[in-house]
């Protein structure tokens, strides 16, 4: 099953955008290359080769550029089970003085399936999201309680007990690389880093098309509206940001369309409904990078 779903990948025709992920093809070009290979051809790599799977990578670059995009998008071509998704103030938080514990406690499902069904346990994702929370260099928290040294420690324990499992992959994601304890990130813990940065032009187009895929799809975005310059306007706008440019000219369209106060008004057919040039622009006064 997972072949089925990589071997999409491998055909020539194939693009990135159709995973729904924009500007990022050479940094997913680099995970496949980096840290696929061996689970997509585990009988060649592992037995044959004897490399073991990459067990962790480190994404890391500004906010809402598609990290966690990019992480789910590796879960479903590698047919995992869904990713658990944890945050580095969550894990610290939520039972003070029980961060360990919770460190451990997601490792559990994984665990519990490999002792099972061995190498045919499906793959799990555990993404810590905010890694620098809690992963500030050992030592250097000056908060007096030692939380996050510990919480580090029992981390890297249970990455390096990973080794002997096959069906954990672990992903890092961060906006300060710098911050994050050098010990995670050695070979055979988070070893691959992956920048994802500010997407340029031609990746502000991708996302553009990304994002307006259904309105065009459903015949909504006016005739008026030149997605090349609309890539060329948003310098510095993350896919978090266009995201939401888009969003925010949708609605500018659609309250032109509604006269508050008259249900009989709200009551139309929009089915005549485009949203404009002019709408992207009020857009861009209201979304900025
Ligand atoms: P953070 O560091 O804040 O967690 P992130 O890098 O994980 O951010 P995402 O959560 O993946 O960012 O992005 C937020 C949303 O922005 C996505 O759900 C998507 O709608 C949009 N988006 C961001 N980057 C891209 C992209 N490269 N292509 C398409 N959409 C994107």
């Amino acid at each position: 099953a997972v072949t089925h779903k990589v071997n999409k990948i491998l055909q020539p025709d194939f693009r990135f955008e159709d995973l729904g992920v924009g500007g990022l093809d050479k940094e997913f070009t680099k995970i496949l290359r980096r840290a696929f290979v061996s689970r997509i051809f585990p009988s060649n790599f592992v037995n044959q080769l004897g490399i073991q799977h990459v067990k962790g990578i480190l994404l890391y670059g500004p906010p809402g550029t598609g990290k966690t995009l990019m992480a789910r998008q590796i879960g479903n071509m590698l047919n995992a089970a869904e990713p658990l998704i944890v945050s580095g103030p969550e894990i610290l938080n939520k039972y003070v003085g029980q961060s360990e514990e919770n460190v451990r406690k997601l490792f559990e499902p994984a665990e519990k399936e490999y002792r099972e069904k061995g190498d045919e346990s499906q793959l799990h994702i555990i993404i810590f999201d905010e890694l620098d929370a809690i992963c500030k260099q050992r030592g250097s928290r000056n908060d007096g309680t030692g939380t996050g040294d510990s919480v580090v420690n029992q981390l890297l324990a249970k990455m390096d007990g990973v080794d002997q499992l096959n069906n954990i992959l672990i992903i890092g994601m961060t906006n300060r690389k710098d911050l994050i304890d050098d010990a995670l990130l050695r070979p055979g813990r988070l070893e691959v880093h992956i920048e994802v940065g500010l997407p340029d032009e031609a990746g502000r187009l991708q996302i553009l098309k990304i994002h307006t895929a259904k309105i065009r799809d459903n015949n909504v975005l006016g005739e008026d509206v030149d997605l090349e310059e609309l890539a060329a306007k948003t310098k510095n706008f993350s896919g978090a940001e266009i995201s939401g440019l888009v969003k925010s000219a949708s609605s500018f369209a659609f309250n032109r369309y509604i006269k508050v106060g008259s249900t009989a008004e709200l009551a139309q057919d929009f089915s005549d409904m485009k949203i404009t040039r002019d709408d992207f622009f009020e857009a861009l006064e209201e979304v900025k990078p």
